[in-house]
Parts: structure tokens; sequence; C-alpha cells
């Protein structure tokens, strides 16, 4: 028995995984906003928004915007 839920779960985990990957290969690279090109040097500056439609990207300088609108 428990070796039998062992195998769903690793099943399952894999469906998971695959399905990141898939969210990853339909990663944006240019920002949603403005347009401007993912640069991976500052990778942690820019903010990833997921969602059902797929992945948002939002620039540093975009991301300010919308924090300062957000006060
Ligand atoms: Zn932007």
């Amino acid at each position: 028995m428990k070796r039998r839920r062992l195998k769903e779960l690793r099943k399952d985990t894999r469906r998971r995984m695959r399905h990141v990957e898939e969210s990853i290969a339909n990663m944006p690279n240019e920002c949603s906003l403005c347009s401007k090109e993912f640069n991976n040097e500052e990778a942690d500056a820019w903010t990833i928004k997921m969602s059902l439609d797929g992945a948002t990207l939002i620039c540093p300088d975009c991301r300010e915007d919308i924090n300062e609108s957000e006060d």
C-alpha cells in the first residue's frame, strides 16, 4: 500500500514539474508594460506574476511606477 502511494506521488510530482517547465518555456523575455528587454544581471529586480493566462514580467522601472500608484 505504502509503496503504491509513493509511486502515485512521484507520478504527480513529475506531472507538476512538466507544468513548471512549460511555464518557464512560455516565460516572456521582455517587460509586459514597456517591452523593455529582460536583463539577466538585474533579474532580482524584475517581478514575475503568475496567472492563468501565463507569466507577466515587470521591469524594475515599471515596478516602481506600480508601487507609487498604489500609495
Ligand atoms: Zn517596464
